[in-house]
């Protein structure tokens, strides 16, 4: 017997109908790529998104079609990605820090027919246009008044398109599972392979990340995501944040300390989320400036290991409680935050920080288990390591184009490629990437680890740790560390910090100086080039 309630298919563009209808005073704000800071209440939002569906479609695009977009965080991109969605067709959000020839292979394959692109990535265009086979036209986000002169196939000014379109238009009702965004990992581990959310993926996982165990979201919130919108969905921002009736602050093209400081003073943002690399810099510009972070409540930091001391100066220095998360392109991407349940809250210090290291539990809609090589079960016990696997209604069964092959175990899991523990109360703790353990003796030693201890010291900028060839051991560790400016630390000074910390057969066989330590498009550290960079090294 079925239910007797209504079939109302969870489509993205409900999400923009929502804000618009109950919270349409509520702004996007954004430093434009022009400059001035540029304001828009949902309402006005949502008319732009209806015509940019209409532009769409008086270009030709289809339910389906693959549109493309190069751009920073600002209200353009975001109505471009709502006005994709609500025609049925699917925004592929295209990361700029990947080397051209990925941004190439990545359109290609996924077909892009229309570019929407940054003034900033007009000359990276120019250059690759002729090997973009599919793309017939590029819409530049701007207005006529800041188009540049550009030799791009079609080019048109954003706001002189949309400009000939009035707004009425009925969204295309499609079944809730079709294709509507799509985001490619950035290749940490080989070829970048495509994601394809749909429409039910991204309104289910924006509903189980608002809610307070999770992100928190409420109407009372002014929200930046410095995350990207292409990468991995903006951690679900662009979603969650109308969804919640929440003011969104959008920071376009700069990205630096002070920068990111000014929008979340003048704005008063009360939540912010990026990559640990974002809050250096900001860390370090409000070291240098003596300024502090009066309005901010909460930050989410993942996308690779939140080190320890960053969460001390946050909640030390600046009365902002830091969140933890863990997630991939593959699972929309949230997995796991790093809020308190009842069993923790009422630790402090050191303790508290212990659990806030963790990547901590999974929302609703994720499961999550821990087996060995042999697809056994292991243990949540907070010691046993195992192969970290998930699944659930925002979680990828397969690559776009079937690359990869089969990627779910025989019970429907993926496997993330991650190595972890889980303790009784559900927090997860990555150990490591399982290409990056360090194989010692038979014993796994966590890069993550010693990389995040390394860097609590205070001469320290960043550091990273990978295996070494050894004669007895299989693997040894090394520590790669960049120095801060103006500083000089040793060797030995730096091991003396990590003595004790760690049990002695973990301690680095060597440490070794460098002026920069190479990233992903991510802002992740990129192992598999130090690998290279260092397989000749010898360990004293
Ligand atoms: P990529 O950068 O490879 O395209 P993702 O952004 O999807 O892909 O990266 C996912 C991976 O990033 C995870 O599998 C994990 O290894 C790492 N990661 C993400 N968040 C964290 C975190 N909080 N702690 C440790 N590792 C993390």
């Amino acid at each position: 017997m079925l239910g007797l309630m209504q079939d109302w298919p969870l489509l993205c563009h409900k999400i923009i109908d929502y804000a618009a209808e109950q919270h349409g005073g509520r702004e996007v704000v954004s430093r434009s790529i022009e400059g001035p800071i540029h304001r828009i209440a949902y309402a006005d939002l949502r008319i732009r998104a209806k015509k940019v569906a209409q532009a769409l479609e008086r270009d030709g695009i289809k339910l389906g079609d693959r549109v493309g977009t190069l751009a920073w965080n600002t209200w353009r991109h975001l109505e471009a990605w709502y006005g994709i969605t609500g025609l049925g067709a699917v925004y592929h959000t295209v990361n700029p820090r990947l080397f051209p020839e990925q941004i190439a292979y990545i359109m290609n394959h996924a077909e892009d027919r229309i570019m929407m692109t940054d003034l900033t990535f007009v000359p990276l265009l120019e250059k690759l246009q002729d090997h973009l086979k599919t793309v017939e036209r590029f819409v530049i986000l701007t207005d006529q008044a800041h188009m540049p002169e550009t030799s791009l196939r079609g080019a048109v000014a954003y706001e002189e398109w949309i400009g000939a379109e009035d707004g009425d238009f009925a969204w295309r009702a499609v079944d809730e599972n079709t294709a509507c965004g799509m985001c490619y990992t950035s290749g940490t581990t080989g070829h970048p392979k495509g994601v394809l959310y749909s429409h039910r993926s991204n309104v289910l996982h924006a509903m189980a990340v608002t809610v307070p165990n999770v992100l928190s979201l409420g109407t009372g919130d002014v929200v930046m995501p410095v995350v990207p919108l292409f990468h991995a969905n903006s951690w679900s921002l662009a979603f969650s944040v109308p969804m919640a009736g929440a003011t969104m602050v959008m920071p376009g093209a700069k990205m630096d300390g002070q920068a990111i400081y000014e929008l979340l003073d003048t704005e008063k943002v009360t939540f912010t989320a990026a990559v640990p690399t974002v809050w250096l810099m900001l860390l370090q510009y409000l070291e240098e400036s003596g300024k502090q972070l009066p309005h901010l409540n909460r930050v989410a930091i993942g996308g690779s290991a939140c080190p320890r001391s960053m969460i001390e100066k946050f909640q030390n220095n600046y009365g902002v409680e830091v969140m933890h998360a863990w997630g991939m392109t593959e699972m929309s991407p949230i997995g796991s935050t790093c809020a308190m349940k009842p069993e923790y809250r009422h630790l402090e210090g050191d303790a508290k920080l212990d659990i806030q290291v963790t990547q901590g539990y999974a929302p609703f809609t994720v499961e999550m288990k821990i087996t060995d090589d042999n697809e056994n079960d292991l243990p949540w016990d907070g010691k046993t390591f195992g192969r970290l696997k998930v699944r659930g209604p925002a979680v990828s069964r397969s690559y776009f184009k079937g690359e990869g092959g089969e990627i779910l175990d025989k019970d429907g899991f993926f496997d993330t490629g991650d190595v972890a523990t889980i303790d009784r109360h559900g927090y997860m703790n990555i150990t490591d990437r399982s290409k990056d353990v360090i194989k010692s003796g038979g014993e796994w030693i966590s890069s993550i680890d010693l990389e995040n201890l390394a860097v609590g010291h205070p001469d320290v900028a960043e550091a990273a740790v990978i295996g070494i060839q050894h004669p007895k051991w299989d693997e040894r560790p090394l520590l790669i560390i960049v120095r801060k400016p103006g500083t000089n630390p040793s060797k030995e000074d730096i091991l003396a910090f990590m003595q004790d910390k760690v049990a002695k057969w973990w301690m680095p066989d060597d440490v070794t100086f460098v002026d920069e330590i190479p990233h992903t498009a991510t802002g992740k550290i990129q192992k598999i080039t130090l690998r290279d960079q260092f397989k000749d090294y010898r360990l004293p």
